[in-house]
């Protein structure tokens, strides 16, 4: 797809975007906004990589190397979303105990002065002003994803449940799903962190419906828990 910018401003898709709450925010808005940003890539891996021998867990090079390089263009990322921010480092990633965690740098936005909303609420109000005031990309609220609709192995669109109503929405190139968490779904979360009276905290709008839905598509699951 042929990129085009605008101030910068990548505006090359043509995105609607569907949210199954009447507002939106999901996890993000009540999360403490903290973005783990590395400041040396090599390092950074190697923290990583002992994370996941720390919890005795399978690890995918791969995956870890793409998310480094990745994760190290966010705070340019984040800064381009609206106008006059300024991000600050409180600390560094979270298992201190294991070496290079110093190679993770945690940032968050600063408040401006006179404003009280902080953390996870700077971040989303920044993602809400790039989405509506800049990018002017429709939001429909009330309008829960139920399935994909897929033919062969290709994907065309999804039914959507707006305002009680079940509709079929064609996608011009594709669905990205981004439904969050599973920890407000009764079965899923017993199941997937495999223990019973777990404490729920966060978004009551994540009960894994697009796990299911990627599931039902046939998409395979790798470290749920
Ligand atoms: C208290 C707390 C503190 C945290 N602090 C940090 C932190 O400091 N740093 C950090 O990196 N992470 C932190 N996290 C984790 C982080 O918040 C999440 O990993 C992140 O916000 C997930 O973003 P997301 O876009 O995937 O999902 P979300 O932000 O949860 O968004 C999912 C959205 O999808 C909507 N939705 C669900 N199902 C459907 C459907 N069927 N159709 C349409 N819409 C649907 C939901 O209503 C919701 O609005 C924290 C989490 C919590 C709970």
């Amino acid at each position: 797809m042929k990129k085009k910018y605008i101030d910068g401003i990548d505006l090359s898709a043509d995105v609607v975007i569907f949210e199954k709450c009447p507002q939106g925010g999901g996890n993000t808005a009540v999360s403490s906004g903290g973005m783990m940003i590395p400041n040396n890539r090599e390092r950074a891996i190697e923290y990583l990589r002992k994370t996941y021998d720390f919890a005795n867990s399978e690890k995918d090079d791969e995956l870890l190397t793409a998310f480094v390089d990745e994760a190290m263009k966010s705070k340019d990322f984040l800064l381009s979303l609206a106008p006059d921010q300024k991000v600050y480092i409180y600390g560094h990633a979270g298992f201190q105990s294991i070496p290079e965690s110093d190679a993770i740098d945690k940032w968050r936005f600063r408040t401006p002065k006179g404003q009280k909303t902080r953390g996870g609420d700077m971040l989303f109000n920044n993602y809400r002003y790039a989405v509506e005031t800049v990018r002017k990309i429709p939001v429909v609220y009330n309008a829960r994803g139920l399935e994909l609709i897929t033919r062969n192995d290709e994907v065309l669109g999804a039914w959507i449940e707006i305002d009680g109503k079940k509709e079929a929405v064609k996608a011009k190139k594709a669905v990205v799903l981004a439904t969050g968490g599973y920890e407000f779904d009764d079965k899923m979360l017993p199941n997937h962190t495999m223990g019973q009276k777990f404490h729920r905290l966060g978004h009551p709008g994540n009960t894994g419906d697009g796990v299911r839905m990627a599931q039902a598509a046939g998409a395979d699951l790798w470290h749920m828990n």
